[in-house]
């Protein structure tokens, strides 16, 4: 699966259209910048004083102040142009968990990533900034205050994870301060906040069917939920202290809201929120994975007959039924990270902007 080599193109590209007037250790490129948490990023790029080019394979928004590229990463040719005359890029592209495509989710997040790594080795970029993902080193089972030093999953959750694994592999391994190149990865979990494409409006569309009733286990299983602000800004942060100094090359940093929640009572605020009803039934968390288990093997014998992709599955058990939370204190030390927005603002916040999803009374 390996993409041919592509032959190199600097010269190819003699100017940017990144403001002239900022200097270069201002100048960014956002892969995925039209994506969910990629708009964020730019917005406060932006307002932090950065000259902003976006990378994407779509143009998600309009913004004048924005260079947008349009491409694919796993094409040098397309990539390149975005990324000369930068000295920071932040990759936060890939495509979305839910998909079941193996060979795109390789081919994205790893050999792709390497093309962002060799085009930005080729256009002299400075630094990389990996979003990678906190679920690296989650296997289903639980984690209470996780910390970097974990190792990475033996067995990931799913291929989307494996592959984030060997993307994030293949970033901090090309950190290499003796020829100016420095690169970390963030770890955040459970990204939310205004304009998510995911979490709430599946949420909603789930409550709407009916199918939001059953809290899976006890309910007392604590989660980190990350308001999508505070991951750009550990984002952001990451960036301007790496340095060769600093000494935070090729390390990984857990991003989280430091306020660890029960998993349901979080679903529960934004479907209360939103007037719908919170669940209130308990279905046992064994009963409920096993009964995922035994769907997956009703799929596995189907599939010569029918392909099918059930939602209920093992996976999303254990996501929903066990601990996972991580703690961040190594960001706080080393970035010098504390969360912008406390829950309670992140999740009202989160509801008033989805308030044309509310359900009418
Ligand atoms: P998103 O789907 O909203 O954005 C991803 C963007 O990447 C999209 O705009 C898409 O067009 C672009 N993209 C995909 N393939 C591309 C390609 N081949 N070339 C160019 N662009 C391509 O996703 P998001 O929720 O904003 O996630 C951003 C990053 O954060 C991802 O790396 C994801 O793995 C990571 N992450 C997300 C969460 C979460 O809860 N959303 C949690 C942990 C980690």
């Amino acid at each position: 699966m390996e993409q041919a080599a592509v032959e190199p193109i600097k010269d190819q590209v003699t100017q940017t259209h990144l403001t002239e007037d900022i200097p270069k250790d201002r100048k960014c490129t956002v892969i995925g910048g039209s994506g969910f948490l990629g708009q964020h990023m730019v917005e406060q790029l932006l307002e932090r004083g950065y000259a902003v080019n976006v990378f994407d394979k779509r143009q998600g928004f309009d913004n004048p102040r924005v260079q947008f590229f349009l491409g694919d990463l796993c094409n040098q040719q397309d990539l390149y142009p975005a990324l000369k005359g930068v000295s920071t890029v932040f990759h936060c592209a890939s495509p979305a968990p839910s998909s079941n495509n193996k060979e795109l989710f390789y081919r994205v997040n790893y050999t792709g990533t390497k093309n962002v790594i060799e085009t930005c080795r080729e256009a002299g970029v400075q630094k990389l900034i990996l979003t990678s993902s906190a679920s690296v080193i989650f296997e289903g089972v639980d984690i209470k205050n996780g910390t970097e030093d974990l190792p990475y999953a033996m067995k990931p959750i799913d291929y989307y994870t494996e592959t984030k694994i060997l993307q994030e592999k293949a970033v901090l391994g090309a950190n290499d301060p003796d020829k100016n190149f420095l690169t970390t990865a963030i770890r955040p979990h459970g990204i939310f906040g205004p304009r998510d494409p995911q979490l709430v409006p599946v949420l909603i569309e789930a409550a709407r069917k009916g199918k939001m009733k059953f809290v899976i286990g006890n309910g007392k299983n604590l989660v980190d939920f990350t308001f999508v602000e505070n991951v750009v800004h550990g984002h952001i942060l990451a960036a301007e202290r790496l340095s060769r100094d600093t000494g935070l090359g090729g390390k990984a940093f857990h991003i989280t809201n430091d306020e660890p929640v029960p998993f349901w009572t979080f679903l529960s605020r934004i479907l209360t929120g939103l007037n719908y009803e919170a669940p209130k039934y308990h279905i046992p968390y064994w009963v409920a994975y096993y009964l995922a288990l035994l769907v997956s093997l009703f799929v596995v014998v189907m599939s010569p007959v029918i392909q099918l992709q059930p939602t209920f599955t093992p996976m999303r058990v254990a996501l929903a039924g066990t601990f996972h939370y991580y703690s961040c204190e190594k960001a706080k030390k080393l970035l010098g990270y504390q969360p912008l927005v406390a829950m309670d603002d992140a999740v009202e916040r989160t509801v008033q902007s989805f308030r044309h999803l509310r359900k009418a009374q």
